[in-house]
């Protein structure tokens, strides 16, 4: 038996209190898109474990991935050592993301490759004796992680920032863009980010955004077109932009990367997320060489290096997920759970409880009129057989690229029964 009495008198889960828990399900395994609960209840996952399991859980080709690696070594350290997982993983990024992202620092986790990504930013500008260009422009909506210098460009109110206001870097924030995605970008769209570069430029050391899918900040999907606008302010005003793509990172917007919808390149690219196909964590924060040769020159050095930087076994499953990826046919999967996610979750747009509902590749969210009940809908949920997690007034699914047909109407009929109890 897996002691969950344990579990709530002693185990922090993410956002929980520790007196009033909510309840938490036992799982025993998981294989596909299914999770297993211990009393063997199975639960299609619409989650793909928050962005991450794209192939599926219990993947053959990465389990053998992970045993191979074991057999050479688990994990050595980075500082003055490499390695061939390493390295192949460095090679792969360098050649799939957006031109001109050259240098690669891997590490840990989301939230460490978005600290990287600021400490980048913010030591290319001191280095060009520009120091007093320190702080970040974000937008309103954003989310980029828990820690910090993460959480202080994550939206203002949603993000914590009331809680931490004394201890925490103040930012700038221009609001989110309105201009939908698949939709032209006006001059009003811009006017908020503009006049912040304009105003502030020479105190900004980046732009930080999610490219085209702002997540768990409020599952909103905006105009290319802001996008590729945003790129030129950047270079207008001379400040640096870093592309946050921890959670769109690896097809899942139907592009490999979300700034492909732009055809933009970033200064500096954040990967997380499903960069080992949900395995284990690692993260990985590419720039280009302006970045890199502004930071370095001068006798300059990065100063960062966690303790796990780089870890052999995770680097190896990177290596094969993403090869796995690049030769299963995805866009044609993405591309079809994206049609189905449009037909069966629109049907819901007329229904009084529901705002509004957003499709884009192997994503789909309802937006409630009301905030949701996550202890009522987790149980809803999981006795319809399937694994939703709402937050907020947002019902959404980011599925594992390989669910069939079937098991993804199993998810869209739960989501579409849970707004008719609304
Ligand atoms: C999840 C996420 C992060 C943080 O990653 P962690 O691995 O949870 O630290 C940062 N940015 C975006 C866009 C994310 O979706």
């Amino acid at each position: 038996m897996i002691d969950t009495e344990f579990d709530s008198k002693h185990i922090w889960h993410p956002y929980t209190s520790m007196q009033n828990p909510l309840p938490v399900y036992p799982v025993s395994r998981a294989e596909g898109v299914y999770i297993e609960l211990e009393n063997g209840t199975r639960l299609i996952d619409g989650m793909a474990s928050w962005w991450s399991m794209i192939h599926g859980y219990k993947h053959p080709i990465l389990n053998k991935a992970i045993h191979e690696q074991l057999e050479a070594m688990a994990h050595v350290m980075f500082g003055g050592l490499t390695h061939e997982p390493g390295i192949e993983l460095a090679r792969l990024l360098v050649e799939l993301t957006p031109p001109a992202l050259e240098k690669v620092f891997i590490s840990d986790s989301g939230s460490v490759a978005v600290e990287v990504a600021i400490k980048m930013a913010r030591q290319y500008w001191i280095n060009q004796g520009q120091g007093e260009k320190s702080k970040l422009l974000s937008l309103r909506g954003a989310y980029h992680g828990d820690t910090f210098a993460a959480m202080s460009v994550c939206d203002p109110v949603t993000g914590m920032h009331h809680l931490f206001k004394d201890s925490m870097p103040l930012n700038y924030f221009a609001e989110k863009p309105t201009c939908r995605f698949g939709k032209p970008c006006s001059e009003q769209d811009l006017l908020s980010i503009t006049s912040q570069l304009q105003t502030h430029h020479t105190e900004i050391a980046a732009v930080i955004l999610e490219p085209i899918v702002q997540g768990a900040g409020g599952m909103w999907f905006y105009s290319a077109e802001y996008l590729t606008a945003v790129r030129d302010l950047c270079d207008k005003y001379d400040v640096l932009l870093i592309a946050d793509e921890i959670a769109t990172g690896f097809g899942r917007t139907g592009k490999l990367f979300a700034c492909e919808h732009a055809a933009i390149s970033p200064d500096i690219l954040c990967l997380g997320k499903a960069l080992t196909g949900g395995y284990m964590s690692l993260a990985a924060t590419l720039c280009n060489n302006k970045v890199s040769n502004g930071i370095s020159k001068n006798g300059g050095v990065f100063m960062h290096g966690p303790t796990f930087m780089a870890n052999p076994l995770a680097c190896a499953t990177a290596l094969a997920s993403i090869n796995l990826l690049l030769e299963s046919p995805w866009q044609e999967s993405v591309k079809n759970i994206e049609q189905q996610l449009s037909e069966e979750l629109l049907t819901c747009l007329s229904s009084p409880s529901v705002n509004d509902v957003r499709t884009l590749g192997a994503i789909g969210v309802i937006e409630m009129q009301e905030p949701i009940d996550l202890k009522i809908a987790q149980e809803f949920f999981v006795s319809e057989g399937v694994w939703i997690r709402p937050f907020g007034r947002l019902l959404y699914i980011m599925p594992p690229y390989i669910i069939s047909q079937e098991e993804l109407g199993s998810l869209t009929n739960a989501m579409l029964k849970f707004t008719k109890l609304q």
